[in-house]
């Protein structure tokens, strides 16, 4: 530069000067240099074409770069960042007014960006401009950051979910955000008249101006104080106050911890409520990894796996299954795949015992540990398995008992029956089901029923009509309420019985016919053989001659005849009779009978067809067994008066000896069947209804049987059955 100012005055030859004149110019040459070197600005000398003239110190600091560097270079490649429009403008500028500032960014060679002012200069005739640069790049960095800063402040200030307030010394708001008035429930221009004080519970004042005094000597502090509300509600505020140094005020964060607290709180109370429920669970519970490896375990599980709390804390849930078992492992792969299961598995305990437990499992409940519960239903599956037990031995009990039982709730609806009470009422279990009771009892018992049921403990007999409309007897027998509502009803078919009853009662009608038979038969015998004899002197003595005599004579002696023939049947019944028992053959002992009574029977133009097979003998009295064929033959010739035939056989049959007597009479409605033997049954005019009771009692001397037949309009057969082996002998 001193160069250059040397050659411009050198070239200015025009002005001669005196040596002190000289010296004076240049010592203010010397200076005006040293100035130019040390002045902080860089000050450059730069042709139109920006090459670099002359350069002073601080623009070689500025472009990092040596003067002779510089003065190789063009300003404009530093400045290239710049477009091209504006050097031109700037240029304009510079030629027309002389001078021109602006700012521009230049890119050093190391590639750093600064922000810099330029001051141009043009001297007027000088084929260069003078630069004066300044490096503000700090200062543009320090503004932006500001202005940053501001608004990233404001923005926090206004948006934060935290209460902000500035306050200053004696606590008087300066600023508060929204959340802060928000949170107190107090508008921002109402907090402008109050202090922070205002909120502070007097009993907390202490430990407030304890804070600001720590704040002023560290700057900041932290603490938790209650804030009284707009509402007078407190809630608890963890807060965090600074100082600024500069402006000497406060800033509080604060933020409502009320309901955190709370909510701590209650965590600790579910920890501690499950920690009691862990330790005192009737159920075992475990707390396992994902590789079974148990946790933690409470008492009650050290008591189901039969093992120390220490050791089965150290053990493997999987030491006590069996791994290669299919269940486990579908167990296992459920558990994984849902994150919980509910199954049952069998497990062998340290102790060699096998437990069937029951659990539910939960994955990563417990800070990522699976939690299980167990249940032992070793003990429940094991009465299951009685019960079961028990209920098959009262199902065989119920279903093969001799009696009909019915199981029925309080209103007689049928849940169960047993086969034999199927049988009974002639219905399917399904069918039986549908109905109730009362339904199958006749409607003359349904009252003394219903009472009886009510109220009676004794066995009682009802005639029920079963499902295919049959009238049975039936004996019941009924415990009420066996189970909560359940009632037990046994059922006993005696319809047989009752008639076996009948049957019984009538052969013991027919032995007291005979004990009476016995004594009058010989009391009346006895006097009618005087009678008859005396008759027959009169009808000597009188003679033949008198018509109407000879007829009184004939009814006499045939009605004395008759009383004779009633009285040898009596006779027949007394006992002990002049019975003869023998082998004889019943073929031969029929024989004779039809043999006997083929006039008769021609009489009433009836044949008599018989039928014999070979037959062994039999123990028996003849003139008795002649006695039972008569009369069974004798009735059935009088119920044909119009003539027909009468089939007789004599077959060898299981057993024994059956002899049949079918006739083509009348027959013999349903309901008289049964009164057939018994004593004076009779529907003929001039019968003795003794025929037949005298023959079945014959015949049930005999250990015989007799079976009537009959259809009316159709015919009657007898059916006399004799065993061959009785105990005549
Ligand atoms: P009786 O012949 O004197 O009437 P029985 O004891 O021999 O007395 O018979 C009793 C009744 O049984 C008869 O009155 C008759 O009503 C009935 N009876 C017996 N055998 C027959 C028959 N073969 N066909 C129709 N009814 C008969
Ligand atoms: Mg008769």
């Amino acid at each position: 530069m001193r160069l250059s100012l040397q050659n411009m005055m050198e070239e200015s030859k025009f002005v001669q000067l005196s040596v002190q004149e000289k010296e004076a110019i240049d010592r203010r040459i010397s200076l005006y240099n040293f100035i130019l070197q040390q002045v902080t600005d860089a000050i450059v000398l730069v042709k139109d074409d920006g090459t670099f003239v002359d350069v002073n110190e601080a623009a070689c600091r500025l472009f990092r770069a040596s003067k002779e560097q510089l003065l190789q270079k063009n300003f404009y490649e530093y400045a290239y960042l710049v477009p091209e429009h504006i050097f031109h403008f700037q240029r304009q500028m510079l030629h027309k007014f002389g001078t021109y500032d602006d700012e521009l960014i230049i890119r050093l060679a190391d590639g750093e960006i600064k922000h810099v002012q330029l001051f141009m200069r043009r001297y007027n005739e000088q084929p260069f401009n003078l630069y004066m640069i300044r490096d503000i790049t700090s200062k543009k960095v320090l503004e932006r950051e500001r202005t940053i800063n501001e608004t990233l402040f404001k923005d926090l200030f206004n948006r934060a979910g935290d209460g902000i307030v500035i306050f200053d010394e004696q606590g008087r708001f300066i600023d508060a955000n929204p959340s802060f008035c928000a949170s107190v429930n107090v508008s921002k221009e109402e907090l402008f008249k109050l202090s922070i004080q205002t909120f502070i519970p007097i009993e907390y004042y202490g430990l407030f101006e304890q804070l600001l005094l720590t704040l002023k000597r560290t700057g900041t502090v932290s603490s938790e104080l209650p804030f009284i509300l707009g509402d007078g509600m407190q809630k608890l505020f963890e807060l965090t106050l600074t100082a600024n140094v500069h402006s000497g005020f406060f800033m509080a964060i604060m933020r409502n911890v009320t309901e955190k607290r709370s909510m701590e709180m209650n965590l600790q109370r579910s920890e501690e409520r499950f920690r009691a429920i862990f330790e005192q669970a009737h159920e075992a519970i475990l707390i396992c990894d994902d590789f079974g490896n148990i946790l933690r375990a409470n008492p009650a599980a050290s008591r189901t796996f039969e093992l120390p709390l220490h050791d089965l804390v150290h053990a493997n849930l999987m030491q006590f299954i069996d791994a290669k078992d299919e269940k486990v492992r579908h167990v296992l792969r459920q558990f994984f795949r849902d994150g919980e299961i509910r199954d049952e598995l069998t497990f062998h305990m340290p102790n060699g015992e096998k437990k069937q437990l029951e659990f539910t499992s939960k994955k990563g409940v417990i800070n990522g540990y699976h939690l299980t519960i167990f249940r032992n239903v070793s003990e429940r599956r094991k009465m299951e398995k009685q019960l079961r037990e028990q209920e098959q031995k009262f199902r065989n009990v119920f279903n093969h008992a001799m009696d009909g039982i019915v199981l029925m709730d309080n209103e007689q609806r049928i849940f169960d029956a047993n086969p034999v009470a199927c049988r009974i009422f002639a219905l399917s279990k399904k069918q039986l089901m549908e109905k109730r009771l009362h339904t199958f009892i006749g409607s003359n018992d349904l009252h003394k029923f219903q009472m009886w049921l009510n109220n009676g403990e004794e066995e009682e007999q009802f005639t029920i009509t079963d499902g295919e409309g049959k009238k049975k007897i039936v004996e019941l027998s009924f415990k009420p309420n066996i189970i909560e509502h359940v009632g037990l009803m046994m059922v006993r078919d005696i319809t047989e019985k009752k008639e076996m009853e009948e049957q019984l009662r009538k052969s013991d009608t027919l032995s007291v016919v005979g004990q009476l038979a016995a004594g009058i038969a010989h009391e009346i015998r006895n006097p009618m053989t005087a009678l008859k004899g005396f008759i027959q002197l009169l009808q000597g003595s009188i003679g033949n001659d008198c018509e109407q005599h000879n007829m009184y004579f004939h009814v006499i002696m045939s009605e004395l005849k008759r009383i004779e023939s009633i009285i040898t049947e009596f006779l027949v019944l007394a006992k002990p009779q002049a019975v003869h028992y023998e082998r004889g053959d019943v073929a031969k002992i029929m024989q004779e009978t039809v043999d006997l009574l083929s006039v008769q029977a021609t009489m009433h133009n009836i044949q008599i067809e018989a039928t014999y097979e070979p037959v062994p003998p039999i123990y028996c009295d003849s003139k008795q067994l002649k006695q039972v064929f008569i009369n069974i033959l004798k009735n059935a010739i009088e119920v044909m008066p119009k003539g027909g035939t009468i089939t007789v056989s004599v077959a060898h049959v299981a057993e024994g000896v059956r002899i049949s007597v079918r006739d083509e009479g009348s027959g013999i409605p349903k309901d008289k069947i049964k009164k057939l033997g018994e004593p004076f049954y009779t529907t003929k005019e001039r019968g003795t209804g003794l025929g037949l009771m005298v023959s079945y009692k014959i015949i049930e001397e005999h250990q015989g049987r007799i079976d009537v037949e009959s259809e009316v309009g159709v015919g009657t057969t007898f059916y006399i059955t004799l065993p061959i082996d009785n105990d005549m002998r």
